[in-house]
């Protein structure tokens, strides 16, 4: 079916109103792309649904054309996942933004997928509970759980997937399940809740999320500790965690990192290999923690290790750390970012990040290394100018060889960001014959291929 026939809008404006269907140049345009410097390619139109009944119309109107349908959050996602290659409807979830139920004495919270984590968080202070999950972009719910999002408290609290009791899900053929219940846990049935979280977009659309939260902690203390080289840093965390230490976050800022970092955020922190840590807990316990880790990383070479309690000092200690991809961004005008995101066993992390260091030297690359080094996750933050086909060339080895290091050592090729278009490549190295159980479901689920297509198990497209 040609969408430049009106037959599909006009279909579509018989249950959306007019602002909830657009064709506007502008808003084509925002929803052409992600964060990413992969090709974009715009939708034929942007839905709006206010509710999930809307949401159901929308697939059912777009099973009949059989149109592409990409669900879409807010679009900082890293791959190309919400590049719509084949055209067709992108259903942007901004307006299903509410917070439906806080169950305070269950943990529970019940949401709309276009809430994001820090509007749920605002929400959830009044009850003083918190929800855990923070990647650097202030994304929606509905994307993190399509993306399996993690962030930096993932060491001490899990994963999106750790968090997420029930979904309500629209399927392809216009079905709506629920794929978990309110229970802490159950034997009951597969796991549906596993398998639509980090699906991308390509099995449902996810129109509510009931997750886990958790009560705020009575004491928080964050620390800043400088290192000789990003290998004692390393070695520190992993030392850190073999001991026990209940930490709550530990992220490993580079040098260069951490010069972008002072630039864009107008801080004055030392430009040397760091870490950023926080412990969560009652006091008698975190001044424990806190003793035991200032001797751990003193065995490490820790050139300096500084505690901040004050809530303000703190919040602009993780504000700092969150924007660091923007402040790459921003010192680079022109560039387009780059991020590598492998994970490793913890005892392969200090190798793989000495690795990467090497290779991104060797080929002549300016890149900057961070990580959520408690869980093994580390990325390469580059700047491509994507109008040097040498610089680009260079930047795609790079992946490909840290890619490559990882998966020797049992690790996976995305840590959190997902596959999109960017790790289709990787998927079969990775999974095997897993590969072809995950092309069987989406087929099982998706059989008109109309939810997303070509990203994550499908590429027919040979350009992406
Ligand atoms: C500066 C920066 C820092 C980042 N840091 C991190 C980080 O620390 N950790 C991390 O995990 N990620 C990080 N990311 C990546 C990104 O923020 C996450 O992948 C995030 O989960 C995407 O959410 P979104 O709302 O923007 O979703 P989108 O980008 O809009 O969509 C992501 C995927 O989810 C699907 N989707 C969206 N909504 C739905 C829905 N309702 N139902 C079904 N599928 C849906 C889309 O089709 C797409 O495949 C970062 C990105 C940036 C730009």
């Amino acid at each position: 079916m040609n969408l430049t026939d009106s037959n599909l809008y006009e279909e579509l404006r018989t249950f959306l109103k007019e602002h909830q269907v657009s064709k506007n140049e502008t808003q084509i345009e925002q929803h052409s792309h992600d964060e990413s410097y992969h090709k974009v390619s715009p939708p034929d139109l942007v839905v709006f649904p206010e509710n999930t009944d809307e949401v159901n119309a929308v697939v059912n109107v777009a099973n009949a054309y059989q149109t592409p349908i990409i669900p879409y959050g807010l679009g900082t996602s890293l791959e190309g996942h919400v590049i719509p290659y084949d055209h067709g409807i992108t259903i942007d979830f901004s307006q299903m933004n509410k917070v439906l139920v806080v169950r305070e004495k269950d943990f529970l919270v019940k949401v709309q997928p276009g809430v994001t984590r820090s509007q749920l968080n605002k929400e959830l202070k009044k009850y003083g509970l918190f929800f855990s999950v923070d990647p650097g972009a202030d994304a929606t719910l509905g994307g993190m759980a399509a993306t399996n999002a993690s962030g930096t408290t993932s060491v001490k609290y899990g994963v999106m997937r750790d968090q997420v009791r029930d979904l309500e899900v629209v399927l392809a053929n216009g079905e709506l399940i629920h794929t978990g219940s309110l229970a802490q846990k159950s034997s009951s049935g597969y796991n549906l809740n596993s398998l639509f979280v980090g699906s991308e977009g390509t099995l449902g659309c996810i129109t509510e999320l009931t997750l886990k939260v958790y009560g705020i902690p009575e004491h928080v203390v964050a620390a800043r500790a400088s290192f000789p080289s990003v290998n004692d840093a390393v070695e520190a965390v992993v030392s850190i965690l073999q001991a026990g230490v209940p930490i709550a976050r530990v992220e490993l800022v580079d040098e260069p990192s951490m010069k972008q970092v002072n630039m864009f955020s107008e801080t004055h922190y030392k430009e040397q290999p760091t870490l950023f840590l926080e412990f969560h807990g009652n006091e008698a316990g975190l001044n424990y923690d806190v003793e035991f880790t200032k001797e751990i990383v003193a065995d490490h070479q820790c050139e300096e290790i500084l505690f901040e309690q004050d809530n303000a000092v703190r919040n602009r200690l993780w504000e700092a750390r969150h924007n660091l991809a923007y402040a790459y961004v921003h010192g680079n005008p022109g560039k387009k970012l780059m991020v590598t995101d492998v994970c490793v066993p913890i005892s392969e992390l200090a190798g793989a990040i000495e690795h990467a260091r090497e290779k991104v030297n060797e080929l002549g690359l300016n890149g900057g290394i961070t990580g959520h080094v408690g869980d093994g996750n580390y990325h390469i933050l580059l700047m491509m100018d994507m109008d040097d086909p040498n610089e680009v060339k260079k930047a795609e080895q790079l992946n490909e060889q840290i890619v490559d290091y990882a998966l020797q050592r049992g690790g996976t090729c995305t840590g959190e960001h997902g596959v999109g278009v960017g790790k289709m490549k990787y998927q079969q190295r990775e999974h095997g014959e897993a590969l072809r159980v995950m092309k069987k479901i989406k087929s099982a689920l998706d059989e008109k291929e109309i939810l997303n297509p070509h990203k994550l198990v499908h590429q027919k497209k040979t350009d992406l």
